[in-house]
């Protein structure tokens, strides 16, 4: 089945089209600084250089609409579309096909990522509109973690407040790490039981997962908690909140846009909230940026124990996303934390320069560690192929 893959965030949109069955992707590109003065649109065919243009994309609409003009002209037909949708709130445990209802409760629950939903849904309302002989479906960031237990995902606050304002664990990476799963499973058969996911990019979270179903992740309410990422800061008290908006005189925007957009990696090392900027820093010996690195090490692996903990063990361990993939420092210092526990990493394997799913635990450890390249657009595909009729 040829499916168009749509994964839109606050202010961009990639696309992909591809097959479900032979995993080909005929084309793909992204539409950037949606809702800014000056987009871009950048689009690729399958075996042809990447066209990067000027563009003007007033709202996701009309990021939608350009796509989908391009594709058409394209003259490559799909069957379906696939929605990532960032929060699907309480009502969705699995990929939904998009029915009026459906798209009703997107909307519902979108003042928990306000960011995201309104625009996502947008798009999904241009679709229909448009195509509305095709099936959409909404796949959700947060459905893999609704089968956490009470325990994991209850919020110690009044039984009220949590109830009217449906405040709990939701997560976020869930498409990522239901594929980690997977290809986990895949590859590993019967000695894949209990992996640790390890989502590790500007955004980064941590996923304990039993038998397929999540038992703990690090993100909470919404994509700041956790770990320290990017630019969020990643779980700190709570009460810092109350404090910099009583003592501090910032406002609740202030805060939230401090936290989510300068704090983190960016704050902590002073320069850039990219690993890469860091890791060039830290070899200057810049005292700020080993900070970053080391913090950055130390609460994945303080958080890390948490999820082994709520599985009672751990056999796998995957890496994915940018740094998951691409940093060998990263995974070597997080995983030495762990030789308590047996894990033992191979330095040449974890180091080399191979790319896609391989091992690089060493033999006799104790924990099968692999890099898994993510691949959501496979994910939702799958998805739409599974659900639509
Ligand atoms: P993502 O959000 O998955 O795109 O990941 C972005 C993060 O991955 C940024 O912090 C990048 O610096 C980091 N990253 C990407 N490529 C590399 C690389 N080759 N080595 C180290 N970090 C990388």
């Amino acid at each position: 089945m040829n499916v168009l893959v749509v994964n839109a965030g606050s202010s961009s949109l990639k696309y992909q089209l591809m097959d479900t069955v032979t995993r080909e992707v005929f084309a793909k590109g992204n539409c950037e600084r949606i809702g800014l003065d000056r987009g871009i649109f950048g689009h690729a065919v399958a075996g042809e250089e990447k066209v990067t243009e000027d563009a003007l994309f007033p709202d996701h609409r009309t990021a939608i609409r350009a796509v989908l003009d391009h594709l058409a002209g394209l003259d490559i037909a799909f069957d379906g579309i696939g929605h990532r949708i960032v929060q699907g709130g309480w009502y969705f445990e699995d990929s939904a096909l998009v029915t009026d209802e459906v798209y009703a409760k997107i909307l519902e629950v979108a003042p928990l990522a306000p960011l995201h939903n309104y625009g996502e849904a947008a798009i999904i309302e241009y679709c229909r509109e448009r195509y509305p002989e095709l099936p959409n479906v909404a796949v959700f960031d947060t459905s893999f973690h609704m089968t956490m237990p009470e325990v994991a995902s209850t919020y110690a606050l009044p039984k009220d407040v949590v109830d009217k304002y449906h405040v709990r664990k939701y997560g976020a990476h869930g498409t990522s790490h239901r594929y980690e799963w997977m290809r986990a499973k895949e590859l590993l058969g019967e000695s894949c039981h209990r992996l640790l996911s390890c989502h590790l990019g500007n955004g980064a979270s941590l996923c304990a997962i039993e038998d397929g179903t999540c038992r703990d992740t690090t993100m909470g309410l919404t994509p700041l908690d956790g770990l320290m990422m990017g630019t969020r800061c990643g779980s700190i008290d709570p009460a810092t909140v109350c404090y910099l908006q009583r003592e501090g005189g910032y406002t609740y925007d202030e805060v939230d846009e401090m936290m989510n957009k300068r704090s983190g990696m960016l704050a902590v090392s002073g320069i850039s909230s990219d690993a890469r900027d860091i890791r060039d820093g830290a070899s200057r010996g810049d005292e700020r940026c080993l900070l970053a690195f080391d913090m950055f090490a130390y609460k994945a692996m303080t958080q890390a124990a948490a999820m082994i903990a709520s599985m009672a063990g751990v056999d796998t361990i995957t890496f994915t996303a940018g740094i998951g993939e691409n940093d060998w420092s990263i995974r070597k210092a997080f995983c030495e934390c762990f030789e308590w526990l047996g894990v033992r990493i191979d330095n040449d394997r974890n180091r080399s320069a191979e790319r896609g799913d391989r091992v690089i635990s060493a033999a006799g450890s104790s924990v099968t560690v692999m890099v898994i390249p993510t691949d959501e657009e496979y994910m939702i595909a799958s998805d739409v192929e599974r659900l639509a009729v």
